[in-house]
């Protein structure tokens, strides 16, 4: 009987302490969804004005300015297009923060995405005088299913950072067709510099909010400190890892690794017009 009393006690004990969890849980969740509506509110409210303020120095600097006044207006346009920026990568953490991203499962080609993120990169590939090549595995399929939006998120901030931190060098991507199994495939990624490289203790924490490799570096080149952290949630809700190797002076290398459906409907069609 006294057993069953002590029994009943801690039971009891246990539930509360469990209750008392819960509660802690809601509340948590709640301050989070409050703090993610007000970023989302702040956010789109900074952007209204941003673009009309944009949308006029775009205006002016296409009236013929005078030479004093295009040092202003081009200063002008280079805040506000860090500010957009700046908004719109404030909005996708918050939005991949609050579980609001939703993956898309289209058909797409590789090869056609890749170059196209190449051919928008070329004025700054250009600009460094940087050699910028693409290396693509002829036996990818041409008909992958997959997110193509979020892929092409990963690669235009992962080579845009490698052109940018990299000087007279070269500047590689690599695909590579892992495994080919049941409609399934695996492919690997790598975006290979030879510039400034990232320091041993930073190799982790660049993937953090708002952290960059350093101050100097920082008013060097510019930048917000959160493409990284995008870059990873975007892999990770890919199902991927990203991986980074870097050697300060040498080059860095970041990599990783996703799957992806091979579309054999796509392919009969294909087959159909080819008959
Ligand atoms: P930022 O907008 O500052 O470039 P990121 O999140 O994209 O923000 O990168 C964070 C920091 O990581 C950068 O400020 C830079 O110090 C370092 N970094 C990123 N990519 C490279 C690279 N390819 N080579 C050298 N440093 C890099």
């Amino acid at each position: 009987y006294k057993n069953n009393i002590i029994r009943n006690k801690s039971n009891l004990l246990l539930q509360e302490k469990n209750n008392e969890l819960i509660i802690a849980k809601e509340k948590a969740e709640k301050a989070s969804q409050a703090r993610a509506d007000f970023l989302s509110t702040v956010s789109h409210e900074l952007r209204t004005p941003l673009n009309a303020i944009n949308g006029i120095t775009h205006l002016l600097l296409e009236e013929n300015p005078k030479t004093s006044q295009l040092h202003y207006l081009s200063s002008l346009k280079f805040s506000g297009n860090y500010l957009t920026t700046f908004i719109n990568e404030i909005l996708e953490i918050n939005k991949i923060e609050s579980n609001k991203v939703e993956v898309e499962n289209i058909n797409f080609n590789l090869k056609h995405l890749l170059e196209g993120i190449q051919n928008s990169l070329i004025e700054v590939a250009t600009k460094n005088n940087n050699n910028f090549t693409l290396v693509i595995d002829s036996n990818i399929p041409d008909n992958l299913m997959g997110d193509p939006t979020k892929l092409s998120q990963i690669f235009m901030n992962l080579m845009n950072n490698a052109l940018k931190f990299t000087k007279n060098g070269n500047v590689t991507t690599i695909t590579k067709l892992l495994s080919l199994q049941n409609e399934n495939a695996i492919l690997s990624f790598e975006i290979i510099d030879t510039g400034i490289g990232i320091h041993a203790d930073k190799l982790e924490t660049v993937f953090e909010s708002f952290s960059q490799g350093s101050i100097e570096i920082n008013r060097k080149y510019g930048g917000t400190g959160l493409g990284l952290t995008i870059v990873k949630k975007l892999i990770n809700i890919l199902g991927g890892q990203i991986k980074l190797e870097s050697t300060i002076g040498k080059g860095s290398k970041f990599s990783f690794e996703l799957q992806f459906k091979v579309n054999d409907h796509h392919l009969a069609i294909e087959e159909k017009i080819h008959i």
